[in-house]
Formats: C-alpha cells, structure tokens, sequence
C-alpha cells in the first residue's frame, strides 16, 4: 500500500531556474511551522513572485523543481504572524487533511530538505564549509572532495496479530491513554526483518513469524522513513521494560484503546486489520 503518491503534480529538480522570475511556490519553514495561506477548503502554499515575498524568505532557497508545473523551493520563514496576517505558520503535522495529499507530501520533503540542509553545513570530515552539489540532491566538500547526501532513517513499524487481536503499546512518550504500533530505528548490519524481530523482543518479550511488508511513510521529524509490516504472533508472553514502554496488551479489535492520528502509518495499518480481519 502506498502512502500517496509525491510525484503526482511534482517533477524534481536540482538546478534553480535564475533569476527566479514570475510566481513560484514558497515552502517556507520556521521550525517545523509551514508558512501557508488560508482558502475555503483549508490551506495551500503562497504561490507569489519571489520580490513580493522576499521579506518573509531567507536568502538560502533549496529549488525543489517543478510543482503543478511552477517552479518551486523551499527556505526557512522570516516571519511573524499576528491576528491580521494573510499567511499563517501552522504546525505541518496539523494541515494533515487540511490541504491536498500531494501538496501535504512536498511540504514533508521540503521539511526534511531544510533539516538536512542545516545540519550537513560543514564537511564531517575535514571541517571545511559544504557547497551545494550542482547535478544531484547532495553536498560536496571543496577541500577533500567528500559528499554527503540527505540522511534517511530507517524505522520499521510493526502490527502483531494472535486470533484477531493486535498488540499494542503505550509509550511513556505518548498523551493520555494513547496505544499504537511498537517501532524502532533499524541499527547497523541488520535487516529490517531482524530490526522487526530485535525490537518486538526488546520492548515486549514477543516472537513473531510470517512478516510482512505493509507500506512506508516518510517522517520528516526529522529524518525517519517508517516502514509498515505485520507479522503473526509466534511465542513469548507480554513483558514491558517499564521505561521506553510502559503497557502493552493484547486489544480485540472491537475494544481498542485510543489510537494515533490518522496522519500516521501506525493508524493506517491498524484501520485495514480492522477492515480485513483474517
Ligand atoms: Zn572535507
């Protein structure tokens, strides 16, 4: 299953189109807030000439490519909104549903692109300042030649089901009384099948068998690609750590507890178990 499609009215692109002339599509960040333009049906991205809004853009711009055709970039807000602003800076997470899937999709990618861009300043290596690499999404040390390209965290996500039941966790992360998926980062050497299996016996003391993969979501905060799987439960009885976990159980999928939102692939995975028992 995916989860939407990013190339859909999205074509990338490395090298700038200069000077920006005409409207462009401004992804413009601060933090993780996306600077972004009220409409009938929610939100959508300030589509403006570059000298119209330059006052809100800082001077470095990452060119995306071409989006619904236009140019478009991305670059950190300079921003302050107050009650008569005609843009808002809202919490990406929270325009989930609130502007169109691809759109919401390119945000997630121009997010991760800024977070990457300003911590990937200096070459690890030999300490020299980065340039940006001109014919690819990287970049290149000019003293020692090194390249660096975007980090992408692995980080599978897994429904275990025994007998129409899914086992769920709460974190002592998460608000309230809230259950999902247990998750984890894949380490070093490992598949994402045994990153399953290592983190399933981790955090609850659980075998499992028969995994399968589900579908992935990119999760810029701020670099994570969760990726979705569902396995049968195969031995051990539930043991929480009582630090990272602090319950986990066994829920009839009739009498689940309160869930993750339904931005997340956590809640998409556990809505088709209930669609599609087996
Ligand atoms: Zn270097």
């Amino acid at each position: 299953m995916n989860y939407g499609n990013i190339y859909e009215n999205y074509e990338p692109g490395i090298v700038p189109v200069n000077p920006i002339e005409g409207a462009c599509y401004w992804f413009a960040f601060k933090g993780s807030k996306l600077l972004v333009e009220p409409d009938d049906a929610g939100f959508h991205i300030p589509f403006i000439t570059h000298s119209s809004g330059a006052a809100y853009f800082s001077d470095k711009k990452l060119y995306l490519g071409l989006f619904k055709g236009e140019p478009c970039y991305c670059c950190e807000a300079q921003y302050t909104e107050n009650e008569s602003s005609p843009l808002k800076l809202i919490e990406l997470r929270a325009l989930f549903g609130q502007m169109d899937e691809a759109t919401f999709l390119l945000a997630n990618r121009a997010l991760q692109l800024l977070n990457w861009d300003l911590t990937s300043r200096f070459c690890g290596k030999c300490g020299s300042a980065n340039c940006d690499k001109e014919d690819e999404r990287a970049k290149l040390c000019p003293k020692c030649g090194h390249i660096f390209y975007p980090r992408i965290s692995p980080a599978p996500i897994t429904a275990v089901t025994r007998d129409n039941q899914i086992l769920l966790a709460h974190s002592t992360r998460f608000p309230g009384n809230m259950h999902s998926l247990i998750a984890g980062f894949s380490e070093v050497g490992e598949t994402l099948e045994d990153c399953v299996k290592r983190e399933l016996m981790e955090e609850v003391g659980i075998r499992v068998k028969n995994i399968r993969y589900f579908g992935s979501q990119p999760w810029p905060y701020p670099d994570s690609l969760m990726i979705g799987f569902i396995a049968d439960y195969d031995s051990g009885e539930i043991r929480v750590d009582g630090i990272e976990i602090s319950h986990a159980e066994w829920f009839p999928y009739d009498k689940l507890p309160e869930l993750p939102s339904r931005l997340s692939i956590a809640r998409k995975i556990i809505d088709w178990l209930i669609e599609n028992p087996a």
